[in-house]
Order: structure tokens, then C-alpha cells, then sequence
């Protein structure tokens, strides 16, 4: 079931109630996802639910990176670099290369900066050693060859950059696409769907009760097992299991802003601000995204913002190496927040990588959080074979092998994408180039089921806004087949039309308009 009118999920729920299920996920993130992905491909009964829309919180406000993680070369992990670079790869190259892109990275190094050019030229070396040399060799380029890849570059006092390759994506719309491959594997899902309370047999906890936030419904899911994968909130799920639960994670917020772009940039920058943090500022969307910040969180998961003060440091951290004329507040777009999950609190039962963190609470529930969206597959294969040698053996012993790289709905060159979409129209009807690039690196060959849309009504070939790709095929497509029920999701993750700062009352008001 894709759909999601009011009936469908009305038929969804009255499934969801009436199903013995194996495993029910608490969490549509990017984690929850991983693990209801992995679980249905090893033959499992797997329901995963939401409170607000899939990848509406911490997972559509990263960085956007699918990355190795400079940073941890700092600390000595080298292991881990490496074990990060082979989950990139895997993705760029053989799970999702139509949404996951090749990105190059400067690291400008200024006269007194935190690193000299030596430190930084052995430090690139060794990233780039470490994923054998796949994106190049990391090296040292003059401020001459640096501008030339960032023309906003500030170069006074620039002494060289140091150069490495990583990649970037559109998170919203991966996780979508990841929700679309479960539910291709057998998953049932629903998103505005919280759970309000678990449900326990004998002090066990074997489902949830639930409530539809978008009409009120109540109702119930069973299952065998119960994961707990909601990120910033997984205390306040494990307090549902025993009231007395300590805390097991810290939060630390991050902020980012999206800006107009006046210049192509042929590279990002990873900006070294001290010894430990970078700002970075990285082309995407055809705007900058800047960021981010780090700081302790304690107020509700819900309430995350970026605020006039995050807006005021992300500025001046990026005006270390780009110029103000790319950096004015009236090219701001858009800013966002989300908030990294910290290992913290006792309690700990296993770590799947350094920063992911699993326990299991007095009922049984698995709670998981923490982690990178680069390593998702890896998190959710380990959550599975975690959940599967569990004491007592709750799923059975007959989970199925799961294949090593099963790739996302619509694995396709996007070049081949956005060439055939361009071409298979006569000439003078053709398809805007600029449109079949983005539908081509957002949806993979299912750009070709909106080309058939538009083919039976051309009226959604048009642009939903004229200064944006996003075109009203893609608000039919997100709300008849990618789960989209409010106009938020639409605009915000199914399109980028709010990221670009596209998203007038009007436009508003006509995907309002669509949805009902
Ligand atoms: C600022 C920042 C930048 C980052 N940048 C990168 C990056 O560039 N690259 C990278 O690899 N990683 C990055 N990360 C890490 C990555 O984004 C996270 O590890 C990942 O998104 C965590 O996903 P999650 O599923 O655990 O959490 P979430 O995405 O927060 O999902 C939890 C879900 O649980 C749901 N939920 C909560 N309560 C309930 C309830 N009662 N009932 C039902 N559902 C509920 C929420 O609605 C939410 O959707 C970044 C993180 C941050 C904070």
C-alpha cells in the first residue's frame, strides 16, 4: 500500500491492528527505516510506524554528507574512516548512484589557521588512502587552483587548500525512497502516526497503541518484538517501558542554513574553525548550505529551531572562508535544526559503531539511536542480527540470509535518465533540461512513471514555482505513491520547493488544494 488518502490509511491502520507482527518499529528516520528494510528482506512480518512523516526529524536535517569523516582521523579511528568509506562507496556506486553524488572538498588553510598545510596535506592522504584512492589521491592545491573551484573563496592570508572527495545526497528524499524499498520487501508503514503507549503481556512489551495525528484515530499494533528507534525521543519511549528509565543519550543541536547562489561552485569547503570544529559550505540543491552548529540540547525534541543566534554563527563561522557577498542575510532561504544523539547514561548493551548505541530495557524493547545516515545499512544489518540472537530467540530462528546489495527503487544512471527524458520528446515539446537533471537525480528511473503522468495530463509537466525544477507531477506522485499527507511533506521533503524558499502561501495553498 502506497497511497494515502484518508481511506488508504484507514485500510493501513485496520492492517496494522488486526496483524500478528514479528517486529514493530518505533521510528521512521532514517534508522527505523534501515532496520524494517533489513528485517522484511530477511522474511520477517515488519511494521514500522511514525509520529510525524518519515524523515521528519533528525534525518532530513543533516548535513546532507555520505561521508568518511575527516574528522575522525583526528582521533586516530582509522578503522572506522575506513569502514565509512566503504559504506559511501557501496552506496554511490552500487545501491544508490542515481541520489548519492561525487563531491569534491577544499580545506583552505589560512596563515595562523588551527593546522598547517603539512598536517592537512598527510591528513587528505591518508582519507583518501583509506578508501583506496576511489576519489582521487588527496592532496595540496595553491589558493590560485582553490579559486578557481570556489570563486566566494576569501583569499587573503589562503596559503593552499587541501583537497579530498566524498559525496553528497538529498536525505529527505533517500529516506523516502528507503521506506519505498521496505515496504517493496514486504513492510507495512504508516507516518502521523504516534504511539501514545506500549502494550505489554506478563511485563513484556508486544505492541503499541497508537494515535493518528492527522484525524485522531486510535488504535493498536502487536507484535513479537518492539524496536524503539526515535532518535532524540528514545528516552521518552523507554520511560513508556519503565518510569524509572536513566537517560542513555545526551543531545547536542545542529543548525544549518540554505543560501541563493551567486556563482557555480565546482567544490565544497570544510572550514577548520578550531583544533576540533569545521564549518562547512557545500553546494547543493544549486544553493550553498552552510553549517553547522553544536551545541547541548535539553528543551523537547520537538521544539528544535535554528535560532537568530544559530543564523549569526553559522554566518560568521562561514565568513572565514567565503566572501560576504555570498553571505547576506536576504539570500537566506531557509534554516533548519536537528539533534545528534550522544551515547550518555548507563545501560549500554552493545555499540554497533562508536556513536551507535543499543540497549534493552526491563520489557524488552530494544531501544537504538546514535549513528551516521552514511552507515545506515550497516546500523540496520546490526540492529537485525542483534535482534535475532536476543536471549530466548523472540523472532524464531528461521530469519532468511539477507543478499549483500540490494539496490534503492530506481537504480539508474541519471545521465541516461535525464538524457532519455529529454530526447523521448519531439523536438519543440521537449522536457526543460533542467527539470530532467532533477527529476533524473531525485527519483532514478521512476522519473520515468512522472514522465507517464505528464504524457496523460501535460498540465503537470508545468513548474510548480517558476524559479524552482519541481514541477506538479512530482506533488501527485509524492501524494498517490511516496505517503505524502500534509503539505509539509510535500514541499518540504518530497520536493525541495521550502529549501529553495519556494514555498509561498500560494503554492502552499494549491498543494493544500491537491492533498484534499
Ligand atoms: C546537525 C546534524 C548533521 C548531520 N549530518 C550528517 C551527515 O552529513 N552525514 C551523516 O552520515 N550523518 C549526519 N548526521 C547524523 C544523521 O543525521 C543521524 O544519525 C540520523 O538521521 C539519525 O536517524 P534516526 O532515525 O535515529 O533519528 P530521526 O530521524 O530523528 O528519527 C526518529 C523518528 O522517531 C519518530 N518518533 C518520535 N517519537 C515517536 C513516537 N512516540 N511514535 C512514533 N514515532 C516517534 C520521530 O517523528 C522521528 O521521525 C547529522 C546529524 C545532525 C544532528
Amino acid at each position: 500500500m502506497t497511497t494515502t488518502t484518508a481511506a488508504d490509511r484507514a485500510q493501513t491502520r485496520e492492517e496494522l491492528s488486526r496483524t500478528a507482527y514479528d517486529l514493530l518499529v518505533i521510528g521512521g528516520g532514517i534508522l527505523g527505516t534501515s532496520v524494517t528494510w533489513m528485517a522484511a528482506q530477511a522474511g520477517l512480518r515488519v511494521a514500522m510506524v511514525d509520529a510525524g512523516d518519515f524523515a521528519g526529524a533528525t534525518s532530513s536535517a543533516s548535513s546532507k554528507l555520505v561521508h568518511g569523516g575527516l574528522r575522525y582521523l583526528q582521533t586516530g579511528n582509522v578503522r572506522l574512516v575506513a569502514e565509512n568509506h566503504r559504506e559511501r562507496r557501496a552506496l554511490a556506486a552500487d545501491i544508490a548512484p542515481h541520489l548519492v553524488k561525487p563531491l569534491t572538498f577544499l580545506v583552505p588553510i589560512y596563515k595562523g589557521g588551527p593546522h598547517g598545510a603539512a598536517k592537512l596535506g598527510a591528513g587528505v592522504f591518508l582519507y583518501s588512502a583509506l578508501s583506496v584512492f576511489g576519489d582521487g589521491m588527496g592532496k595540496v592545491i595553491t589558493p590560485h587552483q582553490a579559486l578557481a573551484k570556489v570563486p566566494a573563496l576569501r583569499t587573503e592570508g589562503l596559503r593552499a587548500a587541501a583537497v579530498y572527495g566524498d559525496h553528497q545526497m538529498n536525505d529527505s528524499r533517500v529516506a523516502v525512497m528507503t521506506v519505498r524499498a521496505a515496504v517493496d520487501a514486504g513492510a507495512v508503514v504508516l507516518n502521523h502516526a504516534e504511539v501514545v503507549g506500549l502494550r505489554k503481556t506478563g511485563g513484556t512489551v508486544t505492541g503499541a497503541d497508537l494515535r493518528d495525528r492527522l484525524d485522531g484515530a486510535e488504535f493498536g499494533v502487536s507484535a513479537r518484538l518492539v524496536l524503539n528507534a526515535t532518535g532524540p525521543w528514545v528516552d521518552h519511549l523507554r520511560r513508556m517501558e519503565a518510569p524509572d528509565a536513566a537517560p542513555s543519550i545526551r543531545l547536542s543541536k545542529g543548525a544549518h542554513l540554505v543560501l541563493r547562489r551567486h556563482e557555480p561552485w565546482k567544490a565544497a569547503l570544510t572550514t577548520p574553525i578550531d583544533k576540533y570544529r569545521v564549518s562547512f559550505a557545500i553546494p547543493w540543491e544549486d544553493h550553498l548550505l552552510l553549517g553547522t552548529t553544536d551545541e547541548a540540547y535539553e528543551g523537547d525534541p520537538g521544539g528544535v529551531r535554528a535560532t537568530e543566534a544559530d543564523i549569526s554563527q553559522i554566518l560568521d563561522e562561514a565568513g572565514h572562508a567565503v566572501r560576504d557577498t555570498q553571505l547576506r542575510r536576504e539570500d537566506i532561504t531557509y534554516a533548519f535544526a536537528g539533534l545528534r544523539v550522544l551515547p550518555g547514561g548507563p545501560g549500554q548493551v552493545t555499540a554497533a559503531k562508536r556513536e551507535t548505541v543499543v540497549t534493552r530495557g526491563a520489557g524488552g524493547m530494544l531501544s537504538v539511536a546514535g549513528g551516521k545516515w552514511t552507515t545506515y545499512r550497516h546500523i540496520g544489518r546490526h540492529v537485525l542480527d542483534t535482534l535475532a540472537h536476543l536471549p530466548g530467540r523472540p523472532l524464531g530462528d528461521d530469519l532468511a540470509d539477507i543478499l549483500p546489495a540490494v539496490p534503492l527503487p530506481g537504480l539508474a544512471s541519471p545521465d541516461a535518465v535525464a538524457l532519455r527524458l529529454w530526447t523521448d520528446r519531439d523536438p519543440g515539446a521537449r522536457m526543460d533540461p533542467l527539470v530532467a537533471r532533477h527529476l533524473a537525480t531525485h527519483y532514478g528511473s521512476i522519473a520515468f512513471d512522472l514522465a507517464r503522468l505528464i504524457r496523460d495530463n501535460p498540465a503537470l509537466g508545468e513548474r510548480i514555482h517558476p524559479d524552482g525544477p519541481d514541477i506538479w507531477a512530482q506533488a501527485v506522485y509524492a501524494r498517490d505513491r511516496e505517503w505524502a499527507a500534509t503539505v509539509d511533506d510535500v514541499v518540504r521533503r518530497r520536493t525541495t520547493l521550502t529549501v529553495r524558499g519556494l514555498d509561498t502561501p500560494d503554492v502552499r495553498d494549491r498543494i493544500a488544494a491537491l492533498l484534499t
